[in-house]
């Protein structure tokens, strides 16, 4: 039982091997409303499949390719599933019979929702803009999610630049420019527990959704 007496959440966690996943498993072994009961990664050689049986919510930090179909597993088996992996198109999912809701956002970091919130906002009254993104030289996909998240979010075309070495880990500008004056809105994860506070917030979350799949953790602060 939780501090509060309600029944822990039981999470499983998709790519759980991961610099992300590994993350995840770490921050929900510390919460007191949750337990880790179950990791899946190619890694470990446990299938998504193999774990869902057993938990209420799967968090999902895995690849481009597979975000997709691990979600429809999800959703087709009645659980909820938490996606942070990027370069996939959550639209794909509408339609998506079962009972599971799924929550994605491109970026968990509270610091990057509010860049993306300023940035859309400050677009409204400056004439152009571009973004440039900066992440590790492991990352598989360009440009980010957060930044063409941003991009979306924002009005005009925005051109996207990105920049991929090692040494970072997650990193983005926003520059807008206009007569005689440039405004820059920055934001920098310099480690990945910044995301844990708000995966932790979707986790507790994702079950009482009332429209999926929700995308942007905007929408649950
Ligand atoms: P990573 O270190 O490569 O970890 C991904 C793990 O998932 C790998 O161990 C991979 O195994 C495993 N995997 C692949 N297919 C799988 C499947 N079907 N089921 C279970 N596990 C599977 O990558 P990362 O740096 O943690 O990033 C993961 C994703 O999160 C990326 O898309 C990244 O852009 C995104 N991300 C999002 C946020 C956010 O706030 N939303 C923040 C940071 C990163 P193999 O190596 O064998 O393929």
């Amino acid at each position: 039982m939780s501090a509060g007496g309600a029944a822990p959440i039981r999470v499983g966690v998709a790519g759980a091997a991961g610099r992300m996943g590994q993350t995840v498993c770490e921050a929900v072994e510390g919460a007191d409303d949750m337990v880790l009961a179950g990791r899946a990664d190619p890694a470990l050689g446990v299938e998504l499949d193999g774990i869902l049986a057993d938990v209420d919510v799967v968090v999902d930090f895995t690849r481009p390719d597979t975000a997709l179909d691990n979600a429809r597993a999800c959703v087709r088996a009645g659980v909820h599933a938490v996606v942070g992996t990027t370069g996939w198109d959550p639209s794909e999912l509408a339609g998506e019979a079962g009972g599971g809701n799924v929550f994605v956002a491109p970026n968990f970091a509270i610091g990057a929702v509010l860049m993306m919130q300023f940035a859309a906002q400050a677009s409204k009254y400056m004439t152009k803009a571009e973004i440039i993104e900066l992440h590790h030289d492991q990352k598989l996909d360009a440009p980010s999610g957060t930044a063409a998240r941003t991009a979306d979010l924002m009005e005009g075309d925005v051109p996207i630049h990105s920049v991929r070495l090692p040494g970072l880990v997650a990193h983005q500008e926003v520059i807008l420019g206009d007569v005689g004056q440039t405004l820059t809105i920055r934001h920098d994860s310099t480690d990945r527990t910044s995301f844990m506070p708000g995966v932790l917030l979707a986790i507790r979350r994702v079950g009482s959704l009332t429209e999926s799949p929700l995308v942007g953790l905007e929408h649950l602060l």
